[in-house]
């Protein structure tokens, strides 16, 4: 998978997000600030080993989306995209992921992210990551937890024959 709808169909297995999630976080800027600040950007904290954690912060109605997880290069390839929206990035993500297979779509690769996070995370954690969590609990992976989990994060795709770092 090359150009810029590789990419995309790349952050979306990787991060996880949602469509409008994604288009959220390419939106959003960053905040330099990575003590705390709760500010209303995007925190990315760059971990050693190519991960990053990005506290994302977003809801809209009962869906919830704290923070996610991705390959570093990944993330600041899709943040230097010159555009990004559901149309024409994410109709033509789908149109490239339905001539590979029919039966694929964006809501797969959310799936494969839940799956792949489950065979190495504790479910819990991987519920997190997926489905969003109540505020303190999701403050304390973000104060307390991170570390370990971008670990887990390369460990699980690793069991897929995918290294990240
Ligand atoms: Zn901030």
């Amino acid at each position: 998978m090359n150009g810029e709808i590789g990419l995309i169909v790349k952050f979306g297995l990787f991060s996880g997000l949602r469509e409008d999630e994604m288009v959220y976080v390419y939106d959003r800027p960053e905040c330099n600030n990575l003590s705390g600040c709760y500010c209303n950007n995007l925190h990315a904290l760059q971990k050693p080993n190519g991960i990053s954690i990005i506290l994302i912060q977003w809801h809209r109605g009962h869906k919830k989306c704290y923070f996610t997880i991705t390959p570093t290069s990944i993330f600041e390839d899709f943040k230097s995209l010159t555009s990004f929206s559901y149309s024409p990035h994410i109709k033509s993500a789908h149109s490239y992921i339905k001539t590979k297979d029919a039966t694929l779509n964006f809501m797969w690769l959310r799936k494969a992210h839940y799956n792949v996070m489950c065979k190495k995370m504790k479910p819990f954690e991987a519920n997190i990551l997926a489905w969003g969590a109540k505020t303190v609990d999701a403050k304390h992976y973000a104060m307390y937890e991170l570390d370990l989990m971008s670990k887990s994060y390369v460990e699980s795709w690793l069991k897929f024959g995918i290294n990240i770092n």
